[in-house]
């Protein structure tokens, strides 16, 4: 096979130990930003300690829109050398000194731009893994370092080529639209490499939460001046810092991320809503997840020189303040929501340092929807009434902020402007939520809207007189 960019062959190599090794890893990947290839390529076959060998126990693939990530399980820590090759697209990666124990044959290739992933040996002991692809694309090649649930693993990611030139800008407020919807950013916790808590029966973290956030933004879709968007929509990891991003590249008006996690004690329930903390937690369960939470990158797979950065940098930045009273505020009427559907893990929005909430200017909430350790809540969890419930309640807390104080420029603002608030009925609306949405009497929209019964249907419009 056809080696390039100034390969060293031959070299003796070795698994790296310890502080060398990462030390070594840095170094190769600023080399890699630098474009310094060869010294790269080399600096990453160093001999640093005696060869051991590796196994390649476990491989696994994760689809994400925009990238497929191809994770091996490795018994150690091997040094590798990658190659890529035109005519046809091949990506290759040398891992030296091992051997492959895993399947490779039953990754789901179907929506990858892989055909076909298959492995040799080279020089008699290093394994060799080609990637033959239908088309370019972007690599990156990383070693994580072990975390509770797994060992050492070898992270092959390859990004798509972008076809359009440039991301299309987001329209200003000013510039175009006057009645702007108001952009909700949802974000399943956790995802691909990183299960996120477990619950009996397999139950996992990553998939309840995809479903709740389904259901919520389907709801959200439905009225009129909302845009839901989901930052994760499928099985595959998102870094915390990429979906605090996300939210801000969309201008959203709200973060909210969904999660149902675990406790020492099986005992614990409830749902409970989190903000930033700008000093320390509110309390040792607030810590204690916080901690979980931003543990995610290492078992999701963020290379450590995209790792998130301290949190200290932002929290000086005064606009934070304001933004913290609105995730505060907005998250109280969350919280007022999902009392009655889910017992409440504590009564009022707890903070603390959650790397995923700390957007200066987005007001962000952390959903901690129940216990999945909790058998019974579990089970709730993974009830499509119940995730809809859910849904709905969360739902309502945020209609209900917005509608008291829409952004200026948004149709919610501007529908307060012309007088009358419309309101379009969505599915599991009632009037009397309506009126305490607007703190109004159910009375006062009844004779606003001519309405002689308590019945309203989905798609209705009322008219809701002022307060
Ligand atoms: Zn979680």
């Amino acid at each position: 096979m056809a080696r390039s960019r100034g390969f060293k062959q031959g070299v003796k190599t070795g698994t790296f130990q310890c502080g060398a090794k990462w030390m070594s890893l840095y170094l190769v990947r600023f080399l890699r930003h630098a474009g310094c290839w060869v010294m790269a390529s080399w600096l990453s076959l160093l001999p640093t300690g005696p060869a051991l060998g590796a196994d390649v126990e476990a491989v696994r693939l994760w689809r994400a829109p925009d990238h497929t990530r191809v994770v091996f399980d490795v018994s150690e820590v091997t040094a590798f050398s990658t190659v890529s090759l035109e005519n046809p697209e091949r990506f290759v990666v040398d891992l030296t000194d091992s051997r492959l124990r895993a399947d490779l044959a039953s990754l789901p290739l179907e929506g990858t731009p892989i055909r076909q992933l298959r492995s040799g040996v080279r020089e008699g002991v290093d394994l060799r893994l080609v990637f033959d692809l239908s088309q370019k694309v972007r690599t990156s090649v990383f070693i994580l370092p072990p975390s509770d649930a797994t060992g050492h693993r070898v992270v092959v990611d390859l990004f798509d080529e972008v076809t359009s030139s440039e991301p299309r800008p987001v329209l200003s407020v000013e510039s175009l639209d006057e009645r702007r919807d108001i952009v909700i950013a949802i974000d399943p916790g956790h995802g691909g490499e990183d299960p996120g808590a477990s619950g009996p029966g397999g139950l996992r973290e990553k998939t309840v939460v995809l479903q709740i956030a389904r259901r919520l933004e389907a709801q959200l879709a439905k009225i009129p001046g909302f845009k839901p968007v989901l930052v994760r929509t499928g099985d595959y990891y998102v870094s915390l810092k990429n979906r605090r991003d996300r939210a801000r590249n969309l201008e959203a008006d709200l973060f909210v991320s969904i999660h149902a996690d675990a406790f020492r004690e099986k005992s614990a329930y409830g749902a409970s809503v989190y903000a930033l903390s700008m000093r320390g937690a509110t309390s040792t369960t607030a810590q204690y997840l916080a901690d979980t939470e931003n543990a995610a990158d290492l078992v999701g797979g963020v290379e450590l020189s995209d790792m998130d950065p301290m949190l200290a940098g932002v929290l000086a930045d005064l606009s934070m303040t304001g933004t913290l009273d609105t995730s505060l505020s907005l998250g109280a009427l969350i919280l007022e929501q999902i009392d009655g559907v889910a017992k409440l893990h504590k009564k009022k929005v707890e903070q603390a340092g959650f790397a995923v909430l700390k957007s200066p200017d987005v007001p962000s909430l952390l959903i901690e929807t129940g216990f999945i350790s909790n058998p019974g809540e579990a089970d709730r969890l993974s009830t499509p009434a119940y995730q809809d419930k859910l849904a709905r309640a969360i739902r309502r807390g945020i209609q209900s902020w917005f509608a008291r104080q829409p952004p200026p420029g948004t149709l919610l603002a501007w529908q307060r402007e012309q007088g009358g608030r419309e309101v379009t009925i969505a599915s599991g609306d009632t009037l009397s939520e309506i009126a305490e949405r607007f703190g109004v009497s159910v009375a006062s929209i009844k004779a606003n809207n001519g309405l002689s019964r308590d019945v309203i249907y989905i798609g209705q419009t009322l008219v809701i007189p002022e307060g």
